[in-house]
């Protein structure tokens, strides 16, 4: 309702930083835009296709594909068609069953004539000068995956939000071992050595929504997976796939597109398709090797089948690309790699059967008590060999009486724990005990009490010793 009151021609500001609007750039190839969607509100859709003809040269715009992924919504049909039929670059194919954006794309690039693929999700708006950041590192070097800074138009009034990310606060793409994307920062020892802010910058992987990339490089990279279903895992794949098979991302900063963000994925509601699972299982069987045992580990989800990847598994040797290890050393030695844990799973309370969780990644706050699932998640931890009980990037921490997390910093003594021989988590720091009272962690005087002994798996040597050794080299 919010978007039928706007204008889908709407002007928005020029959200770029100083300097970019000067930025000369070379001869550039053109681009085809393939955009799918899956049920899309009109006025949000016709405001994408908009926001790409108004606000790309002419001469860089070879067609917009629209694909339409099986939508049911009436306007989608006829109205639609009618609508396109006076835009002479914008054409549309729809697809005869509900395939996902995977194969949905696909068909977009089978019918693609463009120099440059640029994809897009159906709920964008180009901002002013997007397009040219995102091709001039393919003219470079057409084996390079360009991303814009993705800024956030509100779900609810429609406001175009530009990003606090920007070439003072440059963001890079990364990921946890559940193979979930998320934003990081560049880390300052990488922006020093930046000559110029408004260069595009390296990143591990990608939101995947929205990208540029030479199509024959899409071809010869091996496109996508077109075994995964729906949504989801397949930004996470072609970033390992690019970086390891000679290819490099980038995030270019001058380019901004905004994309309305939801405030919950509808995908995965399908009862007994788990597909993002499934997905980040065939992207973990092909390109994690041995890692992949940390991704299984995080969740219980060996179960889901996810179906055949030797066509993967092929190309991934035909393209001769590096083992996975190497990406980690290089692309992203950032990354908590939990090869040095003694204990790893859920932590159930032996008084109550509780387990401690969190309840998100990037919160910085209490450690909280609920009903065990099993599905590891947000109750999983790590015990590393530097006594950390560990999530991710966040540690627990004994504050005053009170447990909470923070990010690890491994000289931080309030982050040092002993899991000991009677079961109880001793801090070492206050020498107390993780006490469970009203459902709550809290550090108490050890008594020996049952409400102070946590169940927790307990790791065999030989368990935990994946690549040691090239770790240490690494270090
Ligand atoms: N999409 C699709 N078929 C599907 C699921 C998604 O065509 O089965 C489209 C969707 O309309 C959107 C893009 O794929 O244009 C990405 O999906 P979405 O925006 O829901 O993902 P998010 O941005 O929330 O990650
Ligand atoms: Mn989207």
């Amino acid at each position: 309702m919010a978007s039928d009151r706007i204008s889908v021609h709407r002007t928005l500001a020029d959200y770029r930083e100083d300097g970019c609007a000067k930025i000369q750039y070379p001869e550039l190839p053109d681009t085809s835009v393939i955009i799918c969607f899956h049920n899309e509100a009109m006025s949000v859709l016709l405001r994408t296709v908009h926001s790409v003809l108004n606000r790309s040269p002419d001469k860089l715009l070879t067609e917009i594909i629209l694909v339409d992924d099986f939508s049911d919504q009436d306007h989608l049909k006829a109205p639609l068609e009618a609508y396109i039929a006076r835009l002479p670059k914008v054409r549309l194919v729809r697809t005869e069953k509900r395939e996902g954006l995977v194969r949905a794309r696909l068909l977009g690039y089978s019918l693609a004539k463009g120099t440059v693929l640029t994809f897009l999700d159906s709920h964008c708006e180009c901002s002013e000068g997007w397009l040219e950041p995102l091709l001039g590192p393919i003219a470079e070097d057409p084996q390079t995956v360009v991303a814009p800074i993705i800024d956030s138009i509100l779900d609810k009034s429609m406001a175009y939000l530009k990003s606090g990310r920007s070439a003072a606060h440059i963001p890079i793409g990364v990921f946890d071992w559940n193979l979930v994307f998320h934003w990081g920062y560049l880390p300052e020892k990488d922006k020093k050595l930046r000559k110029d802010p408004l260069e595009p910058v390296k990143t591990p992987t990608i939101a995947g929504g929205l990208f540029s990339i030479d199509r024959e490089y899409f071809t010869k990279i091996g496109t996508y997976d077109a075994g995964m279903d729906i949504w989801g895992g397949e930004n996470i794949e072609m970033s390992f796939r690019v970086w390891l098979c000679g290819g490099r991302l980038l995030i270019a900063p001058c380019s901004r597109v905004g994309h309305i963000f939801r405030k919950t994925s509808p995908y995965n509601s399908i009862p007994g398709k788990n597909v993002f699972q499934k997905n980040s299982m065939r992207a973990a069987e092909v390109w994690l090797d041995e890692y992949k045992q940390y991704y299984y580990e995080r969740f219980n989800y060996r179960l889901v089948d996810f179906g055949d990847v030797s066509e993967r598994l092929a190309l991934k040797k035909r393209l001769k690309c590096h083992p996975f290890e190497w990406y980690l050393n290089n692309i992203i030695p950032e990354l908590y790699v939990p090869r040095d844990t003694t204990a790893g799973g859920e932590i159930i309370n032996m008084k109550d059967g509780i387990c401690l969780e969190i309840t998100s990644r990037t919160v910085h706050g209490p450690v909280n008590t609920y009903t065990c699932h099993g599905q590891g998640g947000n109750q999983f931890w790590l015990l590393t060999t530097g006594h950390q009980i560990r999530r991710d990037d966040h540690c627990m921490r004994g504050n005053g009486n009170a447990v909470d997390v923070e990010p690890c910093a491994k000289n931080n003594t309030a982050q040092h724990w002993l899991y000991r021989e009677d079961d109880t988590l001793f801090h070492i720091q206050s020498e107390s005990c993780m006490d469970l009272q009203d459902r709550k962690p809290v550090l108490a005087k050890c008594s020996g009490n049952r409400s102070q002994k946590w169940m927790w798996k307990r790791r065999t040597q030989a368990a935990n010793s994946v690549k040691e050794s090239s770790f240490q080299q690494a270090i």
